[in-house]
C-alpha cells in the first residue's frame, strides 16, 4: 500500500534489520528497541490491524511467532521473558497501521517497559459475566 512504512520495509524501499523473512511475512527489529532485541513480525500483505485478517493471512502470520520467539531465545541466554504484543487502532496504542506484532525480549524488572491490567475481579454479578460473554458469543463467526 502506499505510503505505507512496512510496505516499503517489506519491499526494501526503505532500510531494516532482517530477521527473518519467507514468502509470508517479515521480521525485523523495532527501530525504537524498547528493549534489546525488540522485533515486528509482519505480514507481507498489507492489512490495516487484527481486524483485516482472514483465517488464512491469521496462520501464516501468527504461526511464524513461535520460530521468531525461539531465535530470540537462543539468541539472549540472560533471557527470562517476552512479551508479545499486537496493538489495533489508536486508542490501544497503534501508531503503525501495517499490523504487526511486537516480541520485547525482557531480561529484568527494570527493562523499559510495562502493562497494566487493570484487576476487576468480582466486581461484576455472574449474571452481567453471563451476559457479557453472550454478547461477544453471539457474534462469532
Ligand atoms: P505500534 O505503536 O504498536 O503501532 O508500533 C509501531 C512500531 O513501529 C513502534 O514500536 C516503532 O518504533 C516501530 N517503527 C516505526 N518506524 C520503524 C522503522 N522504520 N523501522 C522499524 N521499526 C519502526
Ligand atoms: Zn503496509
Amino acid at each position: 500500500m502506499e505510503n505505507c512504512i512496512f510496505c516499503k520495509i517489506i519491499a526494501k524501499e526503505i532500510p531494516s534489520y532482517p530477521i527473518y523473512e519467507d514468502e509470508d511475512v517479515y521480521a525485523f527489529l523495532d527501530i525504537s528497541q524498547t528493549t534489546p532485541g525488540h522485533t515486528l513480525l509482519v505480514p507481507k500483505k498489507h492489512v490495516s490491524d487484527i481486524f483485516d485478517y482472514d483465517e488464512t493471512l491469521a496462520s501464516a502470520t501468527f504461526s511464524r511467532l513461535p520460530k521468531v520467539a525461539r531465535a530470540i531465545e537462543s539468541a539472549f541466554p540472560e533471557l527470562a521473558g517476552l512479551n508479545i504484543i499486537n496493538n489495533n487502532k489508536e486508542l490501544a496504542y497503534q501508531t503503525v497501521f501495517h499490523s504487526h506484532i511486537h516480541l520485547v525480549p525482557r531480561f529484568t524488572k527494570a527493562d523499559d517497559f510495562a502493562i497494566h491490567f487493570g484487576n476487576h475481579t468480582g466486581k461484576a454479578t455472574a449474571q452481567e459475566m453471563t451476559d457479557l460473554a453472550q454478547k461477544i458469543a453471539e457474534q462469532v463467526k
